[in-house]
């Protein structure tokens, strides 16, 4: 992993009064393979490491990192800031209704996304509207009214039997509708084609011109990998958006794409859609994805000073879950793991949590890189999947393994610890404190 070749090519750094251009540049090439690994376009991945380099070298050493540590930090916060800072929130019309616009390519998932935008929006308690303005294909108007249907929310569609509407047209009226039948929030799903063409781009600019969008946000496929570019580029000049909705991200991709369209496009990434239903939708995290593009955690949390990172919070919830009785599914192992990550060191964390002692043999022989392995194998889960793991028959565990770089036995073996686990868990309904992970090298 980055983590571990990072970890090795600091013991070469030597910490000066400055970052010397031998250390940076150690440093930066590991950064640029995981880069390209991830899948980040390369004339990004060459602009992004060129600020690092330029940053990195004119910073002072800390006192308490290593050049190495130090550079890294650095990637970490300008990755960071790229990808968004604080996830930006929509922007609503001062006066209902608000018009949210999406745009993208054919089977970017814009249909699949107004329908999560209109439950999300509901249990926020909008009262949204869709509006078919793909007219293109002949079975999209039928595919957002089964959408609408799983969201609960109204669609509005040409009446049938009135030839190829006008999807100007039908955006405009839209509007009026939406005011007479009291919705404050309006989403209009366009078309799309496979590939960038013209006349897409026209039609889609002509709507937006027609309903004046309080947002246009942009669909893109997480898994379009070094295509990001000249797509996100194509839309920002056709159509121009406010904001940026990634897509799939369920799939096995590192989310470099994410990385491509914020540099190339300096948008901000909104939201992320992780799966094919309604509820599989987030607002978008710029650190956990600056997390997922570099898998650099570790290395981050030596940084951070294992101590305070110890979330309190998760370990409550996962305590009441217990409590009441429910099982802890792979989700909360996986938050468990992260935790466990997050704290870099084992024996620190026995000291620190109540109820570990009886854990303290189990902890001595944990072999640190056993949590990045265990993760990459819960990451590579749908959430389906997680949060009922009774379904992963054999052909689900080869594609995980597949997605972990790993063997069908390494999951096999990792779904009877987590059993154990589980088990553990709901002995521990009286007891408090967490289970160990099972120990050893795996
Ligand atoms: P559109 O052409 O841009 O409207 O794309 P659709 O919404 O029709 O989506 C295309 C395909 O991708 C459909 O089969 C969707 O079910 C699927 N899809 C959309 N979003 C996601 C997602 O976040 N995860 C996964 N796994 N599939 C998705
Ligand atoms: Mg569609």
């Amino acid at each position: 992993s980055l983590s571990d070749r990072l970890t090795a090519t600091f013991k070469n750094l030597r910490g000066k009064g400055r970052l010397s251009e031998a250390d940076v540049d150690a440093t930066i090439r590991e950064i640029r393979r995981a880069l390209l690994d991830a899948d980040v376009a390369l004339p990004v991945v060459r602009a992004f490491t060129g600020r690092i380099r330029d940053r990195a070298l004119s910073e002072e050493v800390s006192g308490a990192l290593n050049p190495g540590q130090q550079v890294v930090k650095v990637v970490n916060d300008e990755l960071v800031g790229i990808l968004g800072g604080e996830t930006r929130r929509l922007n609503y019309a001062k006066r209902p209704p608000t018009v949210i616009m999406l745009a993208g390519l054919q089977g970017a998932g814009k249909t699949t996304l107004a329908g999560k935008l209109a439950y999300w929006l509901k249990s926020e308690g909008h009262r949204p509207m869709l509006v078919a303005a793909d007219l293109q294909r002949p079975n999209a108007v039928n595919q957002l009214e089964i959408v609408g249907e799983r969201a609960g929310a109204f669609v509005y569609a040409p009446e049938p039997g009135n030839g190829v509407g006008d999807p100007v047209q039908v955006a405009t009226d839209s509007l009026e509708v939406a005011k007479s039948k009291l919705h404050d929030v309006v989403i209009v799903d366009t078309a799309g084609r496979l590939g960038i063409d013209e006349e897409l781009m026209a039609q889609a600019a002509d709507i937006r011109t027609a309903v004046n969008p309080d947002e246009v946000l942009f669909v893109i496929d997480a898994m379009i990998g070094q295509d990001a570019v000249k797509t996100a580029q194509a839309f920002l000049e056709g159509v121009d958006f406010t904001g940026v909705v990634l897509s799939k991200l369920d799939g096995d991709s590192r989310g470099g794409a994410a990385l491509s369209v914020a540099e190339v496009t300096g948008k901000p990434i909104m939201f992320a859609s992780t799966g094919e239903s309604m509820k599989e939708f987030e607002q978008f995290h710029p650190d956990r994805m600056a997390d997922r593009i570099l898998d650099m955690g570790d290395i981050l949390t030596l940084i951070e000073q294992a101590e305070k990172n110890f979330d309190e919070k998760e370990t409550a919830k996962l305590q009441k879950k217990v409590e009441a009785g429910e099982d802890f599914d792979l989700n909360d192992f996986l938050t468990q793991m992260s935790g466990l990550k997050k704290m870099g060191s084992m024996k620190k964390m026995l000291g620190m949590m109540p109820g570990m002692s009886q854990y303290k043999d189990q902890l001595e022989n944990f072999d640190e890189r056993e949590v990045d392995r265990v993760e990459a194998i819960v990451r590579s889960m749908t959430p389906a999947e997680r949060t009922n793991p009774k379904i992963l028959n054999g052909s689900r565990r080869a594609r995980i393994a597949k997605g972990a770089g790993t063997t069908v036995t390494a999951v096999n073996q990792l779904m009877e610890r987590f059993t154990q686990a589980q088990k553990m868990m709901r002995g521990m309904t009286r007891g408090g404190g967490m289970p160990g992970m099972g120990g050893g090298g795996g």
